[in-house]
């Protein structure tokens, strides 16, 4: 849909009005993502950054024949009944000294394995007697505790793929392998901002008819874990030229641009307005096929992706990550784009809606090993304590009648699930606690 936004056909104003399912609004989304470019940063700052280059071992680790345990390294087929202790091989540097029959070398875990010897005897398998020591040769077989040169990661491996994310085991192994600085995705630029005559910021009184502004902090916390270079541009009142002179601007500079509010159907959406008429603007949808999140604007400009949230505390984060997230993802090239979905049974009954509806749950494993899910209570949209202590949304198909308890549904897993006897901290989850038969 490219062609100039066109209130007057009615063709046009359908289909950017038709509900779309959410699959149907990411593969719009998708076609319009570019890939950031790729930056070589520290390894001491890249923790969590996706990988952007494969990074193939250009040397054997370990590079030597390595002793696993403290202990003597001998040769496995020496038969003598006891050895002489001619030196001590720690780890850091290589005796110059060969293992002949009769002979050993105290030697460290991590220290090279002397020429000469096949196999390290564990200190507790010896005898010490005075300076010698004795090995049982039946006790001693060929290989044993010695980790072979290239064992862990072999010369010339794909030890981490493109678009890897950098954990802590990811990011010991490009140390190991020598690389530094690495080459990760840059961080998608992302601004957020919230919008509506009503919001004030968390530090100020409240005027009669104000709320505070509290999308643009849960967003930015959303959006820092998704490792984004954030700009917090605060919030805007219902007026157009601030609201253009923003768009302007945040455009110019990012490659995604959030605000809240301004979506529905009021005479004050003017974030929907402007995306609509504004020519430099391609608006590509406006509705959800989805509960909560119905009036979610997309548009682009160029390569910039456009999200015109809706206002509701809660619509702002479904819809963060049914969309967002997983644009943000493919745009640094991660390997892992979803969370995972999982089905889950319900313990109790869920009304259905008109609508496909996320709703907030907690997913717990019970004693026979299967998810099970509740949700957190009261569902609407303003009520951001309802995303309090949930590890997961869990997907309600629309139908007639109601779901009831022991029926199955997916679950999108935001986090892992809990055990059966967790330790219920928000006051959420304990209210939820009460209120579902059957939970202690
Ligand atoms: P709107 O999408 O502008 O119609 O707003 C829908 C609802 O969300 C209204 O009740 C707004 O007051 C509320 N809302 C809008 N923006 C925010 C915000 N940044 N923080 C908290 N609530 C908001
Ligand atoms: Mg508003």
């Amino acid at each position: 849909m490219t062609s100039a936004p066109n209130s007057n056909d009615p063709e046009f104003m359908h289909e950017l009005d038709r509900m779309r399912p959410p699959e149907e609004a990411r593969a719009i989304i998708d076609r319009q993502i570019t890939r950031v470019a790729p930056e070589q940063v520290p390894l001491a700052e890249a923790a969590w950054r996706i990988l952007a280059q494969d990074l193939i071992a250009s040397e054997d680790h370990p590079p030597f024949p390595a002793s696993t345990m403290d202990g003597y390294a001998v040769h496995a087929d020496d038969a003598s009944p006891w050895r002489e202790v001619i030196g001590e091989q720690h780890a850091g540097n290589v005796l110059d000294i060969e293992i002949t029959d009769g002979y050993t070398v105290k030697i460290m875990t991590g220290a090279p394995v002397p020429r000469g010897a096949n196999a390290v005897v564990p200190v507790e398998a010896t005898e010490i007697a005075e300076d010698h020591v004795i090995i049982h040769k039946e006790d001693v077989r060929t290989g044993e505790n010695i980790r072979p040169i290239g064992s862990d990661v072999r010369k010339g491996d794909l030890v981490l793929g493109k678009g890897t994310i950098l954990g802590p085991a990811e990011t010991g192994l490009v140390a190991n392998m020598g690389v530094n600085p690495v080459t990760v995705s840059r961080r998608p630029k992302v601004s957020v901002l919230s919008t509506g005559d009503e919001l004030v910021e968390p530090g100020e009184t409240l005027g009669p008819g104000q709320i505070r502004d509290s999308n643009r902090f849960s967003l930015c916390a959303a959006l820092e874990a998704e490792g984004c270079a954030i700009t917090f541009a605060g919030k805007a009142p219902d007026e157009r030229p601030q609201l253009e002179a923003f768009l302007r601007e945040r455009i110019a500079a990012d490659d995604v641009v959030i605000t809240s509010g301004g979506v529905s159907m009021g005479e004050l959406d003017l974030v929907k307005a402007i995306l609509f008429d504004s020519p430099a603007i391609t608006l590509h949808f406006r509705r959800l096929y989805l509960k909560p999140g119905k009036p979610l604007n997309f548009a682009t400009c160029g390569a910039v992706l456009i999200f015109g949230l809706p206002g509701n505390p809660v619509s702002s984060l479904v819809t963060f990550e049914v969309l967002i997230r997983p644009a943000l993802r493919q745009m640094t090239g991660a390997c892992e784009v979803d969370r995972p979905n999982v089905p889950v049974m319900l313990e109790h009954e869920v009304q259905a809606s008109d609508r496909v509806e996320y709703q907030r749950g907690i997913v717990t494993v019970n004693a026979d090993g299967r998810l099970v899910a509740r949700n957190t209570g009261q569902q609407q949209s303003s009520r951001l304590a309802s995303f309090v202590g949930t590890n997961a949304l869990l997907m309600i198909p629309p139908r007639e009648t109601t779901y009831a308890a022991g029926e199955t549904v997916q679950a999108m897993m935001l986090g892992a699930p809990f055990a059966q006897e967790r330790m219920v901290g928000g006051s959420v989850s304990r209210q939820n606690r009460k209120k579902t038969p059957g939970l202690s």
